[in-house]
């Protein structure tokens, strides 16, 4: 069954680049509420478990490393469609194939440096923001 919710990070490379606000602005433009949202780090523990999918890729060890080597901005976005209409909003993983106007598009620098994560599917949404939050803190 499909849920209206997803969950996403400003990755380290969007907080140091200054990206916050414009990032939540975009967010929010587009329709999404904001249920829970906080400034975070996650440990190394925490970046395996979050992307353990990729563990066994060759870019797993750069993308814990980027991952945790500064804070980032864990929210649960609200909105008819959310998972979907986030990865539209986002635009592509390699923001040289981003398309024009997506966050990714205007702030990410690389394919690994790519700004935002939006979850991939519903049971991933719900996994993923439980893993950052707990029911107290979703309103
Ligand atoms: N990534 C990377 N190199 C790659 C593919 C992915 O560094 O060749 C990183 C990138 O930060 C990406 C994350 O791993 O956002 C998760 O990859 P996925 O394929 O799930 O892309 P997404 O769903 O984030 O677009």
């Amino acid at each position: 069954m499909a849920t209206n919710r997803t969950f996403t990070m400003i990755k380290p490379d969007g907080v140091e680049n200054g990206h916050i606000g414009a990032i939540l602005e975009k967010i929010t433009a587009s329709g999404f509420r904001i249920v829970a949202m906080k400034l975070t780090q996650m440990t190394k523990a925490d970046a395996e478990t979050f992307y353990a999918v990729h563990n066994e890729r060759p870019f797993f060890g750069e993308l814990v490393e980027f991952m945790t080597r500064g804070p980032i901005v864990a929210a649960i976005l609200e909105k008819e469609n959310a998972v979907a209409d986030f990865r539209t909003l986002i635009g592509a993983t390699n923001p040289a194939d981003a398309a024009e106007g997506t966050i990714r598009q205007l702030y990410a620098t690389s394919m690994g440096e790519n700004a935002v994560h939006g979850s991939d599917s519903d049971e991933n949404a719900a996994i993923e923001g439980a893993f950052h939050f707990s029911g107290r803190e979703m309103f």
